[in-house]
């Protein structure tokens, strides 16, 4: 036993999802049709979708963004938990995974939840701006292109309510942010985001080390 957090094999791994996992069948195959997509990796990993699915329930959430939808897989597990009425708008710019996301968002009943902007995040984050819908929403999931993370994380703390969370991927990046002989235009925009977000004094922070590490940022 120890004061941190235990190191992760893959037999422990294996426990953690027989024992904590409860992935709807429909998630399922979702997962198993992604595996044979190029770029992969970029899935959320299924106890990281379902913590989310838990977010969303604990904090009452009805509307949603989502900055990177891949083949829908994250968006999915949110959807899920959402309430009849509850709405996701999630940004992408790839129309061959959606085709994928789309069709797995149907079997599951849930497209009428789905609004899916092909197009920049950051124009669809703009533009929600514009129309006045600071504010107006619960929860982001910031799942994108590591350059703009910081652009997408100042749009979505103005389009959040206070009490709201801001959830953000990969903020550990396969431990490349404490590499000294990384300096890829991803890894040092992900090292300047966790500095950012260290001293952002609009927000409540938690790093986790789930997945890829993952960061909630509770707007104040
Ligand atoms: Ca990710």
């Amino acid at each position: 036993m120890a004061n941190r957090t235990i190191n992760m094999d893959e037999k422990l791994y294996s426990y953690l999802l027989d024992m904590g996992l409860r992935e709807p069948e429909v998630l399922a195959r979702l997962r198993e049709a992604t595996e044979a997509e190029e770029l992969s990796v970029m899935r959320s990993a299924p106890e990281q979708g379902q913590f989310m699915a838990m977010l969303i329930r604990l904090t009452g959430a009805r509307r949603v963004i989502e900055v990177g939808t891949y083949t829908g897989y994250a968006t999915l597990w949110m959807a899920l938990a959402l309430p009849e009425d509850g709405q996701i708008i999630t940004c992408d710019i790839s129309e061959r995974w959606s085709f994928v996301a789309r069709r797995f968002w149907e079997q599951a009943g849930v497209q009428d939840k789905v609004s899916l902007y092909l197009r920049p995040a950051l124009q669809t984050l703009d533009e929600l701006l514009e129309f006045d819908e600071a504010a107006s929403f619960d929860f982001a999931f910031i799942d994108a292109d590591k350059e703009n993370y910081e652009l997408y994380y100042e749009r979505c703390l103005q389009l959040i309510r206070a009490g709201g969370v801001i959830v953000i991927d990969n903020v550990l990046w396969g431990g490349s942010v404490i590499d000294d002989a990384k300096h890829d235009s991803a890894t040092e925009a992900i090292r300047a985001f966790n500095r950012k977000l260290k001293e952002d004094q609009r927000i409540e922070l938690v790093m986790l080390p789930v997945a890829d590490g993952m960061t909630l940022a509770l707007k104040q």
